[in-house]
């Protein structure tokens, strides 16, 4: 039988780091990463056998567990009439459908093949349509790692301790100004867009305070500039209209990914029809790609779409509700301070007494060494969560009060050590 160990010294000959994204690698943790053989539901199990109850689930597109059979079944039916043609299809007409029926005020949306690519087109379109140069970003939101948005990223920049990334020009990011989360920017009139994670969830669970979204939409309006919602982790999570349905302010422009491709490689951007109509070939502004729209990609998404109901929603957020109330009885008992975010179905765990409103408040409690010590014992006691303090957690569909209660305990027992 092949081992973690094995699997990571020869990953470590002929990939960097081991890993194809710097997360995985246990860096921030320390220690050898697990290997994955396969998944079902709440569980994922080692190369090792080793069974985990997994709040990872891919760092978000896993809402219902992992290998669901309705997702499952629609990949494999999808993958039998061929993988990609160059052409359209009828399901990205469905899926466009679905996810305009379902978020408020979005007109038309475009496929990618990641977040990453629907952030930096979003942000070009903003350009393009409104002729302005600059945007601002909030320290700590991740929008994936295209230069000009990776300038104080959180998750994974921030576990490798790089406030941005060697290689990214001064003029790449000139446009960029970094503002801190949770207080509104002053917005000039050559601000094309504001973008913003409307909960930051890359640098550990962050709520907007109250009147914060407001205010950046009023600031936007006021300014003649573009608000864009990064909702690649909140959408089709949150609530079926994601953030806007939740906090009731919609952005001009969304960048959507995670939960939307069920697992499979996927973003989207949207907007209303007179703004993405600056895209070709109606408009100047340039974006393609060879795999938008994948047939694989669509099938995933479509059939999670499908069993996300109103009623999935409340189940969820009640599962998270018990992992937060649980977490937090737990460290109390123990006498650890200890936080637990939780907006809807997402959540957090700062290991600190008092709440971090903004990245520097979330990276004194994320780097103050106790969330290596509770990884590792939540790994021994076979609970996965993720290798480094600035993910959110991810319960889901799968995971029901047994695993829960499971987990909770071994909590409780991870900190008493
Ligand atoms: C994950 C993430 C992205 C990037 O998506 P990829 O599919 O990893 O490229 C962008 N924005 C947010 C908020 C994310 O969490």
């Amino acid at each position: 039988m092949v081992t973690n160990r094995e699997l990571f010294e020869r990953a470590r000959r002929v990939i960097p780091g081991g890993v194809n994204s710097p997360v995985r690698s246990f860096r921030s943790v320390g220690g050898t990463p697990y290997f994955v053989a396969r998944a079902e539901g709440p569980y994922v199990w080692d190369v090792e056998g080793r069974r985990y109850i997994d709040y990872v689930q891919s760092y978000g597109p896993g809402i219902l567990g992992h290998a669901h059979p309705a997702v499952t079944e629609a990949v494999v039916k999808a993958a039998a009439d061929g993988t990609s043609y160059g052409a359209p299809t009828e399901r990205e007409v469905l899926l466009a459908e679905t996810l305009c029926d379902r978020v408020p005020g979005m007109d038309w949306t475009r496929l990618t093949s990641s977040g990453t690519e629907a952030a930096m087109a979003a942000i070009r379109l903003a350009r393009g349509a409104t002729g302005r140069t600059k945007i601002i970003k909030f320290a700590g939101c991740y929008h994936g790692h295209s230069d000009g948005l990776l300038a104080a990223g959180g998750s994974g920049v921030a576990n490798q301790g790089l406030a941005d990334s060697a290689g990214v020009t001064p003029g790449a990011v000139a446009d960029t100004v970094v503002a801190p989360y949770n207080q509104i920017p002053t917005v000039d009139d050559d601000v094309a867009a504001v973008v913003v994670e409307p909960v930051a969830a890359n640098m550990g669970v962050v709520a907007p305070i109250s009147g914060f979204l407001e205010g950046l939409r009023a600031a936007c309006d006021e300014a003649g500039a573009l608000l864009v919602f990064d909702e690649v982790i909140t959408g089709f999570r949150l609530a079926p209209g994601g953030a806007t349905e939740w906090f009731g302010v919609a952005p001009d422009l969304w960048c959507f990914g995670k939960v939307v491709g069920g697992g499979l490689p996927i973003g989207v951007f949207g907007g209303r029809d007179n703004l993405m109509e600056h895209l070709a070939p109606l408009g100047g502004v340039y974006q393609a790609g060879t795999l938008s729209g994948n047939p694989l990609a669509t099938a995933a998404g479509l059939a999670t779409l499908e069993q996300l109901t109103p009623d999935t929603y409340r189940s969820l957020a009640d599962t998270a509700a018990r992992l937060a109330d649980g977490m937090t009885a737990a460290a109390s008992g123990v006498g650890v301070a200890c936080i637990v975010p939780r907006v809807g179905s997402l959540l957090g765990v700062f290991f600190c007494s008092d709440i971090p409103t903004d990245f520097d408040q979330a990276k004194v409690a994320a780097e103050n060494g106790v969330y290596p010590r509770v990884f590792h014992a939540l790994l021994e006691a076979g609970v996965a969560f993720a290798p480094g303090p600035y993910e959110a957690l991810f319960p889901s569909l799968a995971h029901t009060d047994d695993h829960i209660d499971t987990t909770v305990e071994a909590f409780a027992a991870a900190l008493e050590n």
